[in-house]
């Protein structure tokens, strides 16, 4: 847990830590109201911070948010995650190889690579 968090961050942060499946802003609230967050503005902004350290990760495709698990990725600006289209379950995968890899795919069309979110759909374990 970082130390500098803010009592409504570390409420979010917890609420998503302790969720199977990525949550979206408004079910974040949902779920956070009896603990004194009010407004969606308040979720966003909890949500930005962390999104920033690295502690929350944006889905983008879901428009969904997951804790990340993994402590190498604070400063880490590249996602990828593979989403199961069963249960809707996320699990993140740290490859850095695979930066590596786009940067020589984006030189080969001279375009300076700098970042990725990648998002992988198929079948989670449970659900095959
Ligand atoms: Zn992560
Ligand atoms: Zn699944």
């Amino acid at each position: 847990m970082e130390p500098d968090l803010t009592n409504n961050q570390k409420i979010v942060l917890q609420t998503l830590e302790k969720s199977e499946q990525p949550l979206g802003a408004y079910s974040i609230l949902f779920n956070v109201e009896k603990k004194g967050i009010k407004s969606p503005q308040q979720v966003y902004r909890a949500l930005d911070k962390l999104i920033t350290i690295g502690a929350v990760h944006k889905i983008e495709s879901l428009n969904s948010y997951i804790a990340c698990k993994h402590k190498e990725c604070k400063a880490r600006e590249s996602t990828s995650f593979l989403i199961c289209q069963d249960c809707q379950r996320v699990f993140e995968i740290l490859e850095a190889d695979l930066s590596d890899k786009f940067l020589k795919v984006s030189k080969k069309s001279n375009f300076k690579y700098s970042t990725h979110n990648l998002e992988i759909f198929g079948v989670c374990k449970t659900c095959s």
